[in-house]
């Protein structure tokens, strides 16, 4: 497999140099330059089949060149090595995407990347890198997490300093290792901008060689398509007949597009619902046809604040820029923060669950789709665990929220980070 630029498919790498480079030269994403097809016969064997046996199946063609069989391996069984269970709520399923160690559905492509990056780096013999990262949560931590310990590379993260939950900052400040955290006084855009200048500050560029474990990155997009290879697999063994509508919340459209190849690779699935709170870009283009970023606006699901999705140009691609095409599989939708609460209130009250602010635009997206397509495989993706938004969930819900044991004791461990006041801060950090 080579991966193509999405600008000018004439620029084509590796899937090493594109794992390395994050972005073609041109600037614009990598694509893969086919998509590849699996067999009838593997789609048939899907519900007799380990998560392992799928993985290394579905990601073997985007591999294939870097990446040997039993490599290849080895690291789908580390970053898969917990559940992804289905929960029934009411007449849906909640795919909970949670139980890794980071508690959001971002372990898995963060954990892939930083063992394919770790390698790449190691055996290109390059200088050892620095992956500069900006977070406002959930991003930080499966980073942070996904690559402790790799040889080579140190992880530096910007998190704007009492905006992310208590939970999350510890992720992020009580790994030790090869894991600095950067406590920034300002906002998430703060912590962005500073990264982005860095990237490009030929002081820093010259003397320390930065990677980015953007989402953009194919090491991370692409083996998000497994949830729904999973999910598949866990409604047939269900004896559920309807194939699959999946309800995904969506801020940079990573997660949805991957089971968008998924399903133009051969998966079964009846329809892709991207469910966005009041940042509603797509939403706007799929009305109007005219793609406009917006400036961001803060919401309570705020890993989906997002104005201008990045891997939308990737959904486009997978439909031959035709949204006459995309409209066939996809729909959009924007919900309030108002509607969002209500929505967790009716789950925990109706159906005894307790949903994330994120799991739950889903399901309201779900809700008001299958209101007009009923199916009885309806899918909300559960992206994060609740006690990752403990202070919403436990306003909302008037309830406390307890911590999954695999996280519990992080509380007791002390928060170390460097405060960082502006642009110089970090550019002297770097540069020590
Ligand atoms: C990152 C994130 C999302 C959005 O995923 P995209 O791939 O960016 O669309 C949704 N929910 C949670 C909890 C997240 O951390």
């Amino acid at each position: 497999m080579k991966y193509v630029s999405l600008a000018n498919n004439e620029l084509s790498t590796s899937f090493k140099q594109a794992v390395i480079q994050g972005l073609a030269p041109d600037k614009s994403l990598y694509y893969p330059s086919y998509i590849p097809q699996w067999n009838a016969s593997f789609i048939e064997e899907i519900p007799n089949l380990s998560n392992l046996e799928i993985a290394l199946e579905a990601m073997r063609p985007f591999v294939d060149q870097d990446l040997s069989l039993s490599d290849l391996e080895l690291i789908l069984s580390d970053v898969l090595s917990f559940d992804f269970p289905l929960q029934k709520v009411g007449d849906y399923y909640s795919l909970e995407l949670f139980h890794g160690p980071t508690l959001a559905f971002k372990d898995v492509g963060a954990g892939f990347m930083a063992r394919c990056l770790g390698r790449f780096i190691q055996d290109e013999k390059e200088q050892k890198a620095t992956v500069l990262v900006a977070t406002s949560g959930d991003t930080g931590g499966a980073v942070a997490n996904g690559f402790l310990g790799v040889e080579g590379i140190d992880v530096v993260i910007l998190y704007p300093s009492g905006k992310v939950s208590p939970i999350q900052e510890k992720q992020l400040t009580t790994l030790g290792q090869n894991i600095t955290a950067l406590e920034v006084k300002g906002t998430f855009d703060d912590c962005q901008s500073m990264v982005k200048k860095a990237f490009v500050d030929a002081d820093i560029t010259s003397k320390v060689k930065l990677t980015s474990a953007n989402s953009i990155n194919v090491a991370r997009w692409i083996p998000q398509m497994l949830y729904y290879i999973f999910a598949y697999k866990t409604l047939k063994n269900k004896g559920i007949q309807d194939d699959p509508v999946f309800a995904v919340p969506s801020g940079n459209f990573g997660n949805i597009c991957a089971g968008m190849l998924a399903h133009k690779m051969g998966l079964p699935v009846s329809h892709f619902i991207a469910c966005n709170n009041v940042n509603d870009t797509v939403v706007d283009f799929m009305n109007t046809g005219v793609y406009r970023a917006k400036d961001t606006v803060a919401t309570i699901s705020n890993a989906m604040d997002v104005g201008n999705p990045s891997n939308f140009v990737r959904i486009l691609e997978l439909f031959n820029k035709q949204k006459k095409e995309l409209e066939v599989d996809f729909t959009a939708c924007s919900y309030s923060d108002a509607e969002t609460k209500v929505a967790m209130q009716e789950i925990y009250e109706q159906f005894n669950y307790v949903a994330d602010p994120h799991g739950a635009v889903a399901y309201l997206g779900l809700k008001a789709y299958t209101a007009q397509n009923p199916t009885t495989a309806g899918v909300f993706l559960e992206t994060a665990h609740p006690s990752k938004f403990i202070d919403v969930v436990e306003s909302t819900l008037d309830i406390e929220v307890a911590l999954p044991e695999n996280v519990r004791h992080l509380m007791n461990r002390e928060k170390q980070s460097i405060f960082t006041s502006n642009y110089e801060d970090l550019k002297s950090f770097l540069l020590q």
